[in-house]
């Protein structure tokens, strides 16, 4: 029996560990969960909608549990992990009368009616920087439309993972939902299994492979993707709002963050100052283990995640970018709040998602150029413009699923959608949560 232990990124302290799911055991594990969503489907839309909701209130009394556990795993500072766990659990019964409700049947007319039907067996394969929230977002909507439900979590958050589902599973019926643990190997196996859909959240090399091994059985996909969100500064912008968005932006989640915005065009008219204000407002957030308190900056996730930002940074600065704040010296696992200027299209940090606490910016000389290198991206998920006149009319021009007008994207019932290679198929909104059924066109 093989184990996966979890560690805490900041001390790299050993927090747990759970039982692997190896390959060999999926088939069984599959089977099991093809057979529980045999009744659940059976059961009433507004029975499942109670079921889960009522899964979700038994989450309360751990939330506080939940939150400390995704601080330890991934080092996200204790109050933006309060509103994860919090997020989560004290939302769970209104989206899932929302979820309910977008899975009506509906008539089209007097003898022909559209019903919203389960799938059958859902892998969920979920992210780390995120870990409840993202798992969440699929889970509830593929359970509430009488799927059954395979959690195959990040290797980074396994404990996360097995708190929320164990718990749920006390008032859930058996197999509804379960787990598998372990890395891409296990997601691999569940990907190729006997199931009908992936619902995927993270890297759009690991979407690629996913989507490569669903294609033999033609299996449903939610492809919720990376990302490297442009923000365009326009000149008759209001400065302290757009620094204001720029430094959140890029810092939230220590830059962990499919929508932080990784590319900043601002004006050169009014570069300068834009810079002179975020360097200056980037130098009150502090970076340390998500335990000590006014940290804003927790660890970043991994080595690897780590080496992957100092790479883009040295080769910003080869290629003659000019670091405005930041250390020489990153010492393991933490990355100073950093603020780098003249990024040109052949930098790594252009062209690639970074996902590390840095502001990177270029000016422009015309808002044509701005548009353009915004939109010159493989990815297409959040884009941002702030802007007084002409923002509109700019927003109108970018390439993504979710663009914004001096405010940061997504919110309220909306979908979360990408564009481009950020994916396809998403969550949120009544079409969002009918990603998950079958539509049946039934005529009597
Ligand atoms: P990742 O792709 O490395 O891993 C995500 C999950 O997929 C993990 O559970 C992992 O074990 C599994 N996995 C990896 N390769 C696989 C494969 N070939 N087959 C099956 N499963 C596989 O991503 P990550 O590092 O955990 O997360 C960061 C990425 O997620 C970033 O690119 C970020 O932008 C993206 N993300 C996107 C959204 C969104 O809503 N679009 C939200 C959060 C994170």
């Amino acid at each position: 029996m093989s184990t996966l232990t979890s560690y805490d990124p900041s001390t790299h302290e050993e927090i747990g560990t759970v039982t692997i799911t190896t390959t060999e055991q999926i088939p069984a594990l599959v089977s099991s969960s093809q057979h529980a969503h045999k009744s659940w489907a059976t059961l009433s839309l507004a029975q499942r909608q109670k079921i889960v909701a009522n899964a979700y209130q038994h989450l309360a009394p751990i939330q506080d549990q939940l939150a400390k556990l995704i601080s330890q795993e991934m080092g996200k500072d204790y109050q933006r992990a309060t509103y994860e766990a919090g997020g989560t659990i004290q939302n769970g019964a209104y989206f899932a009368q929302e979820i309910a409700q977008a899975l009506s049947s509906e008539n089209i007319d007097r003898s022909t009616q559209l019903q919203y039907r389960p799938l059958g067996v859902v892998a969920v394969i979920s992210p780390w920087n995120y870990p409840l929230a993202m798992a969440n977002n699929l889970i509830m909507p593929a359970l509430i439309a009488g799927n059954s439900v395979i959690l195959k979590p990040s290797e980074e958050t396994p404990l996360v993972a097995e708190l929320f589902v164990n718990r749920l599973n006390e008032i859930l019926p058996k197999n509804v939902l379960q787990l598998a643990q372990g890395d891409k190997k296990t997601g691999q196996a569940l990907v190729v299994s006997d199931i009908h859909m992936v619902a995927f959240t993270g890297s759009l090399a690991a979407g690629k492979d996913i989507m490569a091994n669903a294609a033999s059985g033609l299996k449903r996909l939610v492809m919720e993707l990376g990302g490297n969100d442009p923000m365009i500064v326009m000149a008759n912008a209001n400065i302290d709002a757009a620094v204001q968005f720029a430094v959140a932006s890029s810092f939230e989640n220590a830059g962990q963050m499919c929508t932080a915005t990784e590319r900043i065009y601002v004006d050169a008219r009014i570069g300068d100052e834009f810079e002179r204000k975020v360097v200056a407002l980037a130098r009150r957030y502090k970076v340390g283990p998500w335990d000590q308190t006014e940290v804003n900056i927790g660890p970043i996730v991994n080595q690897k995640q780590h080496q992957k930002i100092l790479t883009q940074l040295q080769d910003a600065t080869a290629k003659g970018a000019q670091l405005l704040l930041g250390l020489d010296h990153y010492p393991l696992p933490f990355i100073q709040p950093t603020v780098i200027t003249g990024i040109t299209p052949d930098m790594l940090l252009e062209q690639h998602e970074t996902f590390g606490p840095v502001v990177a910016i270029s000016h422009f000389q015309s808002i044509d150029e701005a548009i353009s290198r915004a939109n010159d991206s493989p990815y297409g998920l959040g884009a941002v413009v702030f802007g007084g006149q002409g923002a509109n009319a700019v927003a109108e021009q970018l390439e993504a699923g979710m663009v914004a007008v001096n405010q940061g994207v997504g919110g309220g019932n909306a979908p979360w959608v990408g564009a481009k290679q950020s994916g396809f198929g998403f969550h949120g909104s009544a079409a969002g949560h009918r990603q998950f059924a079958q539509v049946r066109v039934i005529s009597k």
